[in-house]
């Protein structure tokens, strides 16, 4: 079986700034991988190069087995026409720090919408699916309230649903918990730890070494652009091999 998610060197510069120096890694179908690493190290640049959020410079990217656009292939630029990308895009969801719910829709339009226009799910369909979708999150009863009348824990679950909707192979979250009052995380983590043992494959950018060590397949520490080591998170956590990785644990802790 192909990986869900295979990069081999995946380069990114934004100018001389090199933020992606050669990103290798691969996630299997149904696994989830954490990707852990001090600020300004490429993580979530390596998110968004993923979703087509970004081009990068060099290097390829598959999800699927399918060559995400813009990598270097034989020595030219390859370039997916916009509307490949866009297909390709449609099968990955994605959780951002800042839910980026739409603020005058209800929780169940956020829901509704892109299945509606992106799919052309009939309205009735995809109404009786955001339900669905928000009871797994646990809010089936905040159907109709704006995401101001939610807190941030609730209307993260709502983006976790939105996401769903769209019946995505791959899940990106980009740091979900951390604009979160401490005592909301734990709501979301529950949420995302469930979606792990259903078996969706998913990208978890997060500090939460504590979810890490009990949800994921594989952790990985970037630093500067490079995986600096990867490996079973708890083999990892317990016994890291390379100063910086030390150094950065040593952090969160
Ligand atoms: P992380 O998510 O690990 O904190 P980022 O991927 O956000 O890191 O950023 C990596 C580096 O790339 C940082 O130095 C950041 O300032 C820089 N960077 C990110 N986005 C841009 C951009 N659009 N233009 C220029 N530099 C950027
Ligand atoms: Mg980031």
């Amino acid at each position: 079986m192909t990986p869900m998610l295979q990069a081999d060197r995946v380069c990114k510069n934004y100018g001389a700034l090199q933020v992606l120096r050669g990103v290798s890694l691969e996630v299997e179908r149904g696994q989830v991988l954490c990707l852990v690493g001090p600020s300004g190290s490429g993580k979530s640049t390596f998110l968004r190069c993923i979703n087509h959020l970004e081009r990068f410079n060099a290097g390829r990217l598959y999800v699927d087995g399918k060559l995400v656009g813009y990598a270097e292939h034989s020595g030219k630029l390859h370039e997916l026409t916009s509307r490949a990308a866009a297909r390709q895009r449609r099968e990955i969801g994605m959780v951002f720090q800042h839910f980026n719910l739409f603020p005058h829709r209800t929780a169940l339009e956020n829901i509704i919408e892109a299945p509606i226009l992106v799919k052309k799910v009939p309205r009735a369909k995809a109404v009786d699916r955001a339900r669905e979708l928000l009871r797994r999150v646990g809010l089936v009863d905040k159907a109709d309230a704006y995401p101001a009348q939610l807190s941030g824990g609730q209307q993260q679950r709502v983006a976790i649903a939105r996401a769903l909707a769209m019946d995505p192979k791959l899940m990106l979250f980009d740091e979900p918990t951390s604009a979160l009052d401490p005592e909301l995380v734990g709501e979301v983590l529950g949420v995302m730890k469930q979606l792990a043992q259903e078996g969706m494959t998913m990208v978890v950018v997060t500090h939460e070494i504590g979810f890490a060590r009990e949800v994921a397949d594989q952790l990985v520490f970037m630093d500067a652009g490079v995986v600096v080591e990867s490996g079973e998170p708890r083999e990892l956590l317990a016994n890291p091999q390379q100063d910086r990785t030390k150094a950065f644990l040593s952090t969160l802790l």
